[in-house]
C-alpha cells in the first residue's frame, strides 16, 4: 500500500503535497500545475461532511495564502481583459467532490441538497474566487449529473453577483455519456447567460463499469453512455471542438492519458483556434491544457510539454495512504481494462498502428446486450425506471394524483362452496390447455402489468405505503415472475424420455425404439430396450395461494402464475391489508385469457376466509407467504384433515443476519446495512436484523450505520424524497413499539428517536417544484417509526423476527465460523450476509451456514427472478425457492408412463440393429 501511495497520492498532507509539487515543477520542462484531490470515500453521514468540508477548506486556506504571498499575476487591468484566466491558470487549484460534502448527495433529496449543499460550496468558491484559483467539480455517476447541474447553476448565479471576475470555477464533463456534447452546450450556454467565465474538464468518465451495472439492475430502457469505447473516444473528441469553440467563455482543460487523443487535441485547437481567429477574440495566453493524474502518463507528457505553448495540470490526490484504496480501485479498473490505452501501451502485443488506431476508423464490434435483453431471446427483463430523470417519474406523480385506493368487498364465507365447485369444474379444461397457450397468457399478463407500471406504483404506494423506488422494483418483480415461470412450464412440463444420461441427454426416444442414438443396444444400452418410458408433470388440481401485505402485487402474482401456468385451478387470497392492488392483478389475469373459474379472488380476514380455504377437503395444495406462527397453523389445519397428503409450500420469516469482519470497508457496511435494515421500513422478510461486528472495526461501523441511519427521511411515502414510509398498520406499529420497550430496557439504544429520522420527516421538506408537489397519501403520521439501532450482548438474546426498522448489533471476535453456527443455531434460515475482503472466509462461512439466501460484500434485500432464486429453511420456509428453477415442479404430480413397444408382435429395432 505504501508503494502504491507514493506511486499514486503526491502527500500525506497539502503542504507534504505542494512541497512535492514545488519539486515537479522545478523539474519539468513546461508549464505544470497543479490541482489537489483530497482522498476520501463520499460521505455518509453528517459528520463525514463536515470533515471534508474543514478539509476542503483548510487546503483552499493555504492555497490562497500562497496566492496572497505571489501577489497579483496581472500587472494591469488591460492585462486582466486580454488574459482573463492568467491567475486561474497558471495557480494550483483543487478539485472537490459534492457527493464528500452531503450525506444525501442524491437526487431524491434534492431539496435539501439545494438548501444544505450549495451553502457549503458557496463558502469554498468564496475563498478559490478571492485567491483567483481554479476550482474544479469532479464528475460522479451519471445519477446526479442533474443534481449536480442545479448546484452548478445555483452557484454561478451567485458567482457572477459576487465575483464576476473570478475564471477558475468549473466542473468535469465526461464523454462517455450519450448525452455529452449537449451538456457541453449546456454549460457554454448557462456560462453566457450568467456572463461568468469557466474553466472546463473534459474527461471520459470514470464509472463505465458501474453505470452499465446500474442501468442494467434497474432495467432501463438504454444505457446512459456508450457501450463501444471507440465511441467514447469520438465522443470526447466532439466535446473537445465544442469547448474549443466555446472559448469566449471555457477555458478546455482536457485530461486523458491517451496518446492519441492528446494528439488530436492538438491538432483540433490548431484549427479550431488559430492565432487572430479565436473566438473569443482578443485573449493572450495558453486556451486551453491538458490535465493528466498524478504517477500517471508522465512519460508522454514529457514529450508533449517539449512544446513551450502546452501546459499540463497535474490532478493530485493528498491524503493518508488508508484512503486510498476507493481511489485506486478507480485507477486500476480504468487502466487495467484491454481497452484502455494505458493497458495496451504496456502490452507488447499491440503495435502502434492498432495503439493509436483513429477512433473513427474502428468497424463496430459487438456492444453490450440491452439491459431489456439481459436474459436472451427467451426472457425479457422487466422494464424499470430511472427516477432521478424528471420525464420517467412525471407519469407516477400523475398517476399518483389520480389514483382512490377502492373498497374491495370481502368474499363472504357463505359464498365459499360455489367457488369451491367452480374450481373444480374449470379444471380439467385449464389442465388440458396446452403449456404454451398458458404461457402465453402469462406473458400477455406480464406486458400489461409492465404497460400499466405508473398507475400499478401509485396503488402500491397509496395501499401499502410502498416509497417509490419500492413500487417500481415491485412491479418488476411481478412481470419477472410471469415471465419466468412462463419459460420454465413450457421447458418442464414437456414429456421427459428415460432415462437421463448423467450428460442430461434422454433415454427412450420418442420414436419408443430405445432412441436413436443410444437405445441400440451395441452402443450401450441404458434402458431396457423395447419400452419407452416417459415423465410428464401434471397438474394436481386446485391450489389455494395465500400471500403476505408486504409484497401484495409480487408475491400475490408469483404464487397464483406457477400454480396456473401448470395446470392448476387457483383460489387467491391476498392480505387483508391490500386486497387493491392484488385485485388489479387478477383483473390483469383474466384479461389476458385466465379463464375466471380457473382464477378466483377470495379477499377476506385470515382467521375465517384463509383457515376456510385451507380447510376445504378439495384442496390439491397450499402456497403459503407470511409468518411462521401462521404457517404452523396451516400446516396442523392440514394435517388435521382426512383424506389425501396436501402439499404445503411455506415461505416464512427470518431473524437474518450480517456478518463482519475487520477487513471489511466501513463504507460498503454502512451502506449495505441501511439498506437492508432500514428500506421499505424494515417491512421485508429478508430485512438485516441482527449485525455482528468484529470489535476491532465494531465502533467505527456502528457510528458510520447510525449517522447513516439518522440521514434517512421518514414521512409519507408519496414524496420523492421519503426513505421510510409508515409501517402497514396499528397493529403492526403496536407490536414493534413493545419491542422498542423491551429493547430499550434491555439494550443500549444507539440511535434514539429523537436523533434519527422521524426529525426528517419529509412533509417538512420542500417538494422538488411546484409540479411535483403531491397529495399527502397518509394524512396522518401515524405509525411512522423512525430507525432504531440496539446493541445487544449475544446473539442468542435475538429471538424473534420484528418486523420494522429496528436493528440489533453484536460484537464478535475469535472465530468467525463459531459466528455462523450462533446464526444456525436461532433456527432460522432466510438470508445472510457476509462482508469481508477475504474469498476464502466467505465461501467458507457461505458453506457452513443454513440459510437460503447468502450475499457477498452487498446488501441482503431485492432477490431478482431467476438470478436469485429466493427462499429459506428451517423455521423460514419448506421451499422450493420463488423465482428459480425447482419452484414449479411442487405444483405437480408426476406420472411416468411405460409402453411396451414390442406388445404389438416384437421389437424391430433390436432386429434390425
Ligand atoms: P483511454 O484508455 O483512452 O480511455 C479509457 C476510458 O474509455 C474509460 O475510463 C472509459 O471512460 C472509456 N471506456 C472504456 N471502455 C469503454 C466501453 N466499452 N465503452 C465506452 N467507453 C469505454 N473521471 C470522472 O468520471 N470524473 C472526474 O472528475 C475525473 N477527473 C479526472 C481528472 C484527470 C486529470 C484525469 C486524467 C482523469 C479524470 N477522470 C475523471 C478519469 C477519466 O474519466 C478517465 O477514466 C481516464 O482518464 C482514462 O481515460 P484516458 O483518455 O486517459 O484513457
Ligand atoms: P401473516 O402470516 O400474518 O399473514 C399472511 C397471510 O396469511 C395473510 O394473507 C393472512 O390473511 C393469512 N392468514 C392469517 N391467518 C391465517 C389462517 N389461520 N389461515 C390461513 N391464512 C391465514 O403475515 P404478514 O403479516 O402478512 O406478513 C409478514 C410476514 O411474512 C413476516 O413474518 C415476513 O417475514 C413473512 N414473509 C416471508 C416471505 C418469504 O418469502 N419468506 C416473504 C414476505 C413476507
Amino acid at each position: 500500500m505504501q508503494l502504491l501511495g507514493r506511486q499514486f497520492v503526491l502527500g500525506q498532507t497539502l503542504p507534504e503535497a505542494m512541497k512535492q509539487a514545488q519539486r515537479a515543477r522545478d523539474g519539468a520542462s513546461g508549464a505544470l500545475t497543479f490541482s489537489y484531490d483530497m482522498l476520501g470515500e463520499g460521505a455518509r453521514t453528517a459528520a463525514d461532511a463536515e470533515r471534508y468540508l474543514r478539509s476542503y477548506e483548510s487546503a483552499l486556506h493555504l492555497l490562497a495564502e500562497r496566492a496572497r504571498r505571489e501577489g497579483p499575476l496581472e500587472r494591469s487591468a488591460e492585462d486582466a481583459q486580454d488574459d482573463p484566466y492568467r491567475s486561474e491558470r497558471e495557480r494550483d487549484g483543487i478539485s472537490i467532490k459534492l457527493s464528500a460534502l452531503h450525506p444525501r448527495y442524491e437526487d431524491a433529496q434534492r431539496a435539501r441538497v439545494l438548501d444544505e449543499l450549495v451553502p457549503r460550496v458557496w463558502g469554498l468558491c468564496q475563498i478559490a474566487a478571492r485567491a483567483r484559483i481554479n476550482l474544479t467539480i469532479d464528475a460522479e455517476e451519471v445519477d446526479r449529473l442533474e443534481l449536480s447541474l442545479d448546484v452548478f447553476e445555483a452557484l454561478l448565479v451567485r458567482i457572477a453577483r459576487e465575483h464576476p471576475e473570478w475564471t477558475g470555477f468549473g466542473l468535469a464533463l465526461q464523454a462517455y455519456q450519450t448525452r455529452a456534447l449537449e451538456l457541453v452546450q449546456h454549460v457554454a450556454e448557462l456560462a453566457r447567460r450568467h456572463r461568468v467565465r469557466l474553466m472546463c474538464r473534459l474527461v471520459k468518465g470514470a464509472y463505465w463499469d458501474a453505470e452499465v451495472k446500474r442501468a442494467q439492475e434497474l432495467g432501463l430502457p438504454h444505457y446512459p453512455v456508450y457501450t463501444h469505447k471507440h465511441h467514447t473516444d469520438v465522443s470526447y473528441l466532439a466535446c473537445a471542438r465544442a469547448l474549443l469553440e466555446a472559448s469566449d467563455v471555457i477555458y478546455p482543460q482536457f485530461a486523458t492519458h491517451n496518446a492519441g487523443t492528446i494528439a488530436a487535441i492538438q491538432q483540433l485547437a490548431a484549427r479550431v483556434i488559430s492565432p487572430g481567429k479565436r473566438p473569443g477574440g482578443g485573449m493572450v495566453g495558453a486556451t486551453y491544457e491538458f490535465q493528466r493524474l498524478h504517477g500517471m502518463g508522465e512519460g508522454v507528457y514529457r514529450e508533449v510539454l517539449k512544446n513551450p505553448l502546452v501546459r499540463c495540470r497535474v490532478y493530485a490526490p493528498v491524503g493518508a495512504h488508508r484512503d486510498l484504496l476507493a481511489y485506486l480501485v478507480r485507477r486500476l479498473l480504468e487502466n487495467g481494462a484491454n481497452s484502455s490505452f494505458v493497458h495496451q501501451l504496456a502490452d507488447d502485443r499491440v503495435g502502434l498502428a492498432e495503439l493509436l488506431n483513429s477512433p473513427l476508423s474502428l468497424s463496430p464490434q459487438t456492444a453490450l446486450p440491452l439491459p431489456s435483453d439481459l436474459y436472451g431471446p427467451a426472457r425479457r427483463n422487466s422494464r424499470g425506471l430511472d427516477l432521478t430523470v424528471q420525464a420517467q417519474r412525471a407519469p407516477l406523480l400523475d398517476a399518483h394524483a389520480q389514483c382512490v385506493v377502492p373498497t374491495i368487498a370481502e368474499t363472504e364465507l357463505s359464498a365459499l362452496p360455489k367457488i369451491f365447485t367452480r374450481a373444480v369444474a374449470a379444471a380439467p379444461a385449464w389442465r388440458d390447455t396446452p403449456v404454451a397457450e398458458r404461457a402465453a397468457i402469462l406473458r400477455s399478463a406480464a406486458d400489461a402489468l409492465e404497460n400499466d407500471t405508473a398507475r400499478l406504483c401509485a396503488l402500491l404506494v397509496k395501499e401499502a405505503f410502498k416509497t417509490w423506488g419500492d413500487a417500481v422494483a415491485e412491479v418488476r418483480e411481478a412481470v419477472d415472475f410471469l415471465r419466468y415461470y412462463a419459460g420454465e412450464a413450457e421447458r418442464l412440463m414437456a414429456p421427459l424420455a428415460l432415462p437421463v444420461r448423467p450428460d442430461g441427454v434422454h433415454g427412450s426416444g420418442a420414436d419408443g425404439h430405445g432412441g436413436a442414438r443410444f437405445g441400440d443396444a451395441r452402443q450401450g444400452l441404458l434402458g431396457v430396450t423395447g419400452e419407452r418410458n416417459t415423465l410428464r408433470l401434471t397438474a394436481r388440481g386446485v391450489w389455494v395461494c395465500i400471500s403476505p401485505w408486504n409484497f401484495p402485487l409480487a408475491i400475490f402474482t408469483g404464487q397464483v402464475a406457477a400454480a396456473l401456468v401448470t395446470g392448476n385451478t387457483v383460489l387467491a387470497k391476498p392480505a387483508e391489508q391490500t386486497p387493491a392492488i392484488a385485485r388489479e392483478a387478477v383483473r390483469v389475469l383474466h384479461a389476458a385469457g385466465v379463464p375466471t373459474d380457473a382464477l378466483q379472488f377470495c379477499h377476506g380476514p385470515g382467521e375465517t376466509v384463509g383457515a376456510a380455504l385451507v380447510a376445504w377437503p378439495g384442496v390439491a395444495g397450499v402456497v403459503f407467504t407470511g409468518s411462521t406462527a401462521v404457517a404452523k397453523h396451516i400446516q396442523r389445519a392440514l394435517a388435521a384433515k382426512d383424506g389425501p397428503i396436501v402439499p404445503l409450500i411455506a415461505e416464512t420469516g427470518g431473524i437474518n443476519a450480517m456478518l463482519v469482519d475487520s477487513t471489511a470497508l466501513p463504507e460498503q457496511v454502512a451502506d449495505a446495512v441501511v439498506q437492508s435494515a432500514f428500506r421499505s421500513a424494515g417491512q421485508r422478510c429478508s430485512a438485516l436484523r441482527l449485525l455482528c461486528v468484529h470489535e476491532a472495526i465494531a465502533d467505527s461501523v456502528i457510528e458510520m450505520v447510525a449517522g447513516a441511519a439518522r440521514e434517512l427521511v421518514v414521512g409519507d411515502p408519496g414524496q420523492l424524497s421519503t426513505d421510510l414510509g409508515p409501517v402497514i398498520d396499528c397493529e403492526a406499529f403496536d407490536s414493534i413499539q413493545r419491542h422498542l420497550k423491551r429493547l430499550e430496557a434491555q439494550a443500549r439504544d444507539l440511535l434514539p428517536p429523537e436523533t434519527s429520522g422521524l426529525a426528517k420527516t419529509s412533509t417538512s421538506v420542500p417538494a422538488p417544484s411546484a409540479a411535483e408537489e403531491l397529495t399527502p397519501s397518509v394524512s396522518r403520521p401515524a405509525n411512522l417509526l423512525a430507525p432504531r439501532l440496539f446493541e445487544v450482548k449475544s446473539i442468542a438474546d435475538v429471538t424473534q423476527e420484528i418486523f420494522g426498522p429496528v436493528l440489533q448489533v453484536v460484537r464478535w471476535s475469535g472465530d468467525p465460523e463459531a459466528v455462523i453456527d450462533q446464526i444456525n443455531a436461532l433456527g432460522y434460515g432466510l438470508t445472510l450476509g457476509l462482508q469481508t475482503r477475504i474469498d476464502g472466509r466467505a465461501e467458507a462461512l457461505a458453506a457452513r451456514a443454513h440459510v437460503g439466501n447468502v450475499y457477498v460484500n452487498r446488501n441482503i434485500i431485492g432477490a431478482v427472478v431467476g438470478l436469485q432464486p429466493f427462499g429459506g429453511e428451517g423455521w423460514s420456509g419448506t421451499g422450493p425457492k420463488a423465482g428459480g428453477p425447482f419452484y414449479l415442479q411442487r405444483f405437480c404430480a408426476e406420472q411416468t408412463v411405460t409402453v411396451n413397444t414390442t406388445a404389438a408382435g416384437g421389437n424391430v429395432a433390436l432386429l434390425a440393429g
